[in-house]
């Protein structure tokens, strides 16, 4: 009897997909640029000249808006969205889900009088009301008073999504309770680059640097996974947990490296441009593509940006790559470890500080010994790093990312920071004394006079580190692929924040006595001294550094159920209050719905698994076995040598058992869990559950190599990854 092999189907479809729009896309960046947002440029063309003043002092200087002003503002921003045939608007938010939320209202609405109101005015432009009761508030907003209000950002631009038949008007906007207490990521962000602002700007009169605004600048890489639709529809993990639960490891995966910036196939090139198109009209700067390292695996970098409208743009890139995949019959993959055994995907957090003039705070030059204004916010940086490991650590923790850190292809879950030969010289000789030079970065000598000498950078690349100095800038390299990068940056905000008002507090007290290079010098060095341990030029995946880090006293807090008390830790509700960026309150929600959120993945996970494996991993061995049965039987009864079926129905049948008794004991793990709170419950989850899912993949991933292939319901691994 023939058997019905979907999975074929899927394969056949996959391989003949073509796209339905042909030809070039007609891309003149230049002209499309930002053509789907009304940038600041944009609305001051379209303002009175007093207007404009006024906003401008509301999104350089921080200073609060006035209702008139948001009248007239409001007015523009609708005709400027009706020119370009919006119909509706939505204050667009970012609520701790970790996405974004929107709620569509028209422009105009329909009066009994058979006419038409308009329905957009300042009040609408600047706060929206939204019984948000389904988003985490995590106790911030019980249910009986579920209001939830949204607030204009005027500091990020508004921009229209469209799709064939219609635009609309999204307005970013911060998410808050009743109370005025942030239930999302935007609130944090803005909060926590205006305590930057202010302790710079201190610093920087000490050095008699007088600037209206300092900004912490972010560019954020985005790695993420293509596969065909045909193969996604037909994997339920895929569809409910973004990774595959089962699946073997290919007998090709990332070994021949051959796929790292390789050349892009050509349906993947496609569905880049299109995907750039997109963002570029929303002024999104996307600039560098490449192949990553695992097949099926690409990145997409933007110029930096402030953080705020980094942060805005990042969600854009994900929602946009996303959408756009399915015209090109792709689905885009985000989750940290979609596959495993092969590498996962990150988004290397570029972040800087930086005056409203352009002036790179973190910016060596070429003779960084000498460099006062670096070596205060470098040092700064270190200390920061250093006193809050966990708060970094904590701002990349999930289920997802655990996979991820740690496993030889990410940086480690231990927070360290590389800064390269030439500034660990520059430490050195501070802390022994003296200032004399910075080691010279020299030119790369090729070898051959074909060639051009490239000047080298003085600090190398070293893709363990999680947080590394790279020229003028540090990067975050463990934040997940699918994370909002609000939260890491709203740490990295607040803890450097605290050095520098230390610093300046020091430097101040000091100053007049010592000379400000004086002064400078003995507070690098009594901070260095402190902070020194958290630099690691080595290599952060060996075992070595483990133990090394250990008994330096860093600490290593593996997976996310290890990190997550640390939030609440008297250290860190203080620092998140001083400096007004989260309440106690806040800082105990955030903790709330994190745990919750980790405990819901693996339910997912589990529930998921457990399905797949009963109903479709199940009755495919048991189809297979009863064919194998009923050939050994009759090869025996044709009194032949049955030992190739008789073996094979052994190995069958007891890796199918294998499979029933890890599913039990998933099972029974589950019912067991006696927990009080939700941070047990993770620890749980964590330590009993996770170890009992992957006994249940590994007795699934035993089967799908044994059973016949043509009864395998689930894509696998091999066609998945190299299928294009
Ligand atoms: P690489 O990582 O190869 O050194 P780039 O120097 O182009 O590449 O930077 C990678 C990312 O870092 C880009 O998104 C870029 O915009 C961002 N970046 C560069 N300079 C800064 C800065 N001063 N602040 C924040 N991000 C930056
Ligand atoms: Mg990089």
């Amino acid at each position: 009897m023939p058997h019905t092999v979907r999975r074929y189907d899927a394969l056949a479809a996959a391989k003949s997909w073509s796209p339905s729009k042909k030809g070039d896309l007609g891309m003149q960046i230049t002209e499309i640029f930002g053509e789907n947002t009304l940038t600041f440029a944009g609305l001051k063309a379209r303002l009175p000249k007093s207007v404009w003043a006024e906003l401008k002092k509301t999104i350089v200087e921080g200073q609060a808006l006035n209702s008139k002003v948001a009248d007239v503002v409001a007015i523009a921003m609708k005709e400027w969205a009706t020119e370009k045939g919006a119909t509706h608007y939505t204050h667009w938010f970012q609520p701790l889900t970790g996405a974004t939320a929107e709620k569509h209202d028209s422009f105009i609405t329909p009066n009994q009088g058979g006419g038409v109101v308009s329905e957009f005015s300042g009040k609408e432009l600047i706060q929206g009301e939204s019984d948000a009761s389904s988003f985490p508030s995590g106790g911030l907003r019980p249910t009986f008073e579920a209001r939830g209000y949204t607030a204009w950002d005027p500091t990020s631009p508004v921009f229209l999504i469209e799709n064939q038949n219609g635009k609309y008007l999204c307005i970013p906007t911060a998410f808050a309770s009743w109370k005025g207490e942030a239930l999302d990521h935007k609130t944090p962000l803005l909060r926590s680059n205006e305590t930057l602002n202010k302790q710079a700007r201190r610093a920087l009169k000490l050095f008699g640097i007088e600037t209206k605004r300092v900004t912490s600048t972010v560019g954020a890489e985005q790695e993420y996974f293509l596969i065909d639709q045909e193969f996604f529809y037909r994997r339920p993990d895929l569809m409910t947990a973004g990774r595959t639960l089962v699946g073997a490891k290919p007998p090709r995966g990332q070994e021949l490296d051959d796929h790292y910036f390789g050349s892009i196939p050509d349906r993947v090139l496609t569905f880049m441009l299109d995907a750039e198109k997109e963002l570029y009209k929303l002024g999104v700067p996307v600039k560098t593509r490449h192949n990553e390292v695992a097949p099926g695996q690409f990145e997409v970098a933007p110029m930096f940006e402030n953080c705020n409208i980094a942060a805005d743009h990042q969600q854009l890139v994900m929602i946009i790559l996303k959408k756009v995949a399915k015209r090109y019959g792709f689905e885009c993959l985000l989750h940290e470890k979609p596959f495993d055994g092969l590498n996962g995907s990150g988004k290397h957090l570029n972040w800087s500080i930086s005056t409203k003039e352009g002036m790179n705070l973190l910016e060596p030059g070429e003779s960084p010994h000498k460099n006062m204004i670096f070596l205060f916010f470098f040092s700064a940086v270190l200390r920061a790093v250093y006193k809050h490991q966990d708060l970094l650590r904590i701002s990349i923790a999930h289920a997802a990312n655990d996979h991820r850190l740690g496993a030889n292809e990410a940086p480690p879950a231990i927070i360290s920071a590389y800064i390269g030969e030439q500034l660990e010289d520059i430490i050195d000789q501070l802390l022994n004394g003296g200032l004399k030079s910075s080691i010279k970065s020299g030119l790369l000598g090729l070898g051959t006079p074909v060639l051009p000498n490239l000047p080298k950078h003085a600090g190398d690349r070293n893709r363990t580190s999680p947080f590394a100095f790279t020229g003028n800038k540090f990067e975050f390299r463990a934040v997940g692929s699918s994370q909002s990068i609000s939260f890491p940056t709203v740490v990295l905000n607040t803890i450097v924040a605290e050095a520098i008002d230390e610093f300046c507090t020091t430097l101040e007290e000091t100053v007049e006595e010592k000379g400000l290079e004086g002064a400078l010098k003995d507070l690098l060095v009594e901070s260095l001294k402190e902070t020194r341990d958290i630099v690691f030029n080595g290599d952060g995946y060996s075992e070595d550094w483990v133990v090394e880090a250990e008994r330096r006293g860093l600490l290593n807090l593996v997976t996310t159920a290890d990190a997550l008390p640390h939030l609440i830790k008297e250290k860190n509700i203080n620092l998140f209050s001083k400096y007004r960026v989260l309440s106690e309150a806040e800082v105990h929600s955030r903790l709330e719905i994190w745990a919750e959120q980790y405990v819901t993945t693996l339910t997912i996970e589990v529930d998921t698994t457990e399905a797949m494996a009963r109903t479709m991993v199940y009755p495919a061995a048991v189809r297979y076995i009863t064919e194998l049965t009923q050939a050994a039987k009759e090869t025996k009864e044709l009194g032949l040598d049955n030992s190739g079926s008789a073996n094979m129905l052994k190995t069958m049948t007891e890796a199918l058992n294998n499979l029933g008794k890890a599913l039990e004991k998933l099972r029974n793990v589950q019912d067991s869990l006696e927990n009080e709170t939700i941070l047990e419950k993770c620890t749980d989850y964590q330590q009993k559950v996770l170890p009992a899912l992957t006994e249940v993949r590994d007795a699934v991933d035993f089967l799908e190599r044994y059973t016949a292939d043509d009864y395998w319901p689930l894509p696998i691994y091999r066609e998945m990854l190299f299928v294009k």
